[in-house]
């Protein structure tokens, strides 16, 4: 018990420096890219109108500003990541209705799922789970939106992203399943680290699984994904049922 708290102790005191840390860059961050697009705007219309930074070496300086640019847009990203995670890592649990969350995310992803599978559902009735129910939603909403990323978007035939609910041994078992690109096995023990990803800017910053492996081990669950590339991916996440103390809830 005391290391658990310990680590959650740990998860809230990075979550406070991860909100500070993400206002901080956010300033500088800002009128660094705003000067960058308007230099871009400048030099193109510089070249456009013959006054300079034509031909090789003009073409180089705007790689670099694209690059630059591309660069600050992944900062961006990956600040807005830390807000999320910072939010909410100390806030209160009760029970939650995990269908019902699943639903909510479900709806949530439906942008980025609608043009590219088929949402099935397959809900075997589960208990409630002791936890935080907007970092359940954060967590089953990565899992959702990383499934429809997978798969390649105008693709809906024959594609389908299967969320499923079970109860097993005391732990309720959340099973989402894709069938999309995949996942090379030397990538499998990358997954979750911070900031692996496979994803170009303004998409993915890498955060994702990280986090959702940070809410799942507070919650004293695991996570396991089996994959085959070229045929899909499921991710199964596995949250103990902690009973009601004697004398609430009893029939
Ligand atoms: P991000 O989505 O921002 O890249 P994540 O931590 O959510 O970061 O995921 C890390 C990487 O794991 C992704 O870039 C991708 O390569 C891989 N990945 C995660 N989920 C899936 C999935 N369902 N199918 C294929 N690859 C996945
Ligand atoms: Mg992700």
């Amino acid at each position: 018990v005391q290391e658990k708290l310990v680590a959650a102790e740990r998860m809230a005191s990075l979550g406070t420096l991860a909100a500070g840390v993400a206002h901080e860059i956010n300033n500088p961050l800002s009128y660094t890219l705003s000067n960058l697009n308007f230099m871009e705007d400048e030099l193109s219309a510089m070249a456009g109108s013959g006054e300079g930074l034509q031909g090789a070496r003009g073409q180089e300086v705007r790689e670099a500003l694209k690059e630059a640019l591309s660069g600050g847009q992944r900062v961006v990203d990956i600040v807005k990541d830390l807000k999320t995670f910072s939010r909410g890592s100390d806030e209160q649990r009760g029970p939650v209705d995990i269908q019902a969350v699943l639903d909510l995310c479900g709806n949530m992803a439906w942008s980025e799922i609608r043009h590219r599978a088929r949402l099935v559902k397959d809900y075997g009735g589960v208990p409630p789970v002791q936890a935080n129910e907007s970092r359940l939603g954060q967590l089953f909403l990565n899992l959702l939106i990383n499934a429809a990323q997978a798969i390649p978007h105008g693709d809906v035939a024959g594609n389908e992203i299967h969320v499923s609910t079970r109860y097993e041994e005391g732990q309720v078992v959340v099973a989402v399943r894709d069938t999309g690109v995949g996942i090379p096995e030397e990538n499998l023990d990358k997954l979750f680290h911070a900031f692996f990803t496979t994803k170009p800017a303004g998409v993915g910053t890498g955060l994702g699984l990280s986090i959702c492996h940070g809410i799942i081990t507070e919650l004293g669950g695991r996570i396991a994904v089996q994959s085959e590339p070229g045929k899909g991916t499921t991710f199964q996440v596995f949250l103990p049922v902690h009973p009601l103390p004697l004398g609430e809830g009893g029939g």
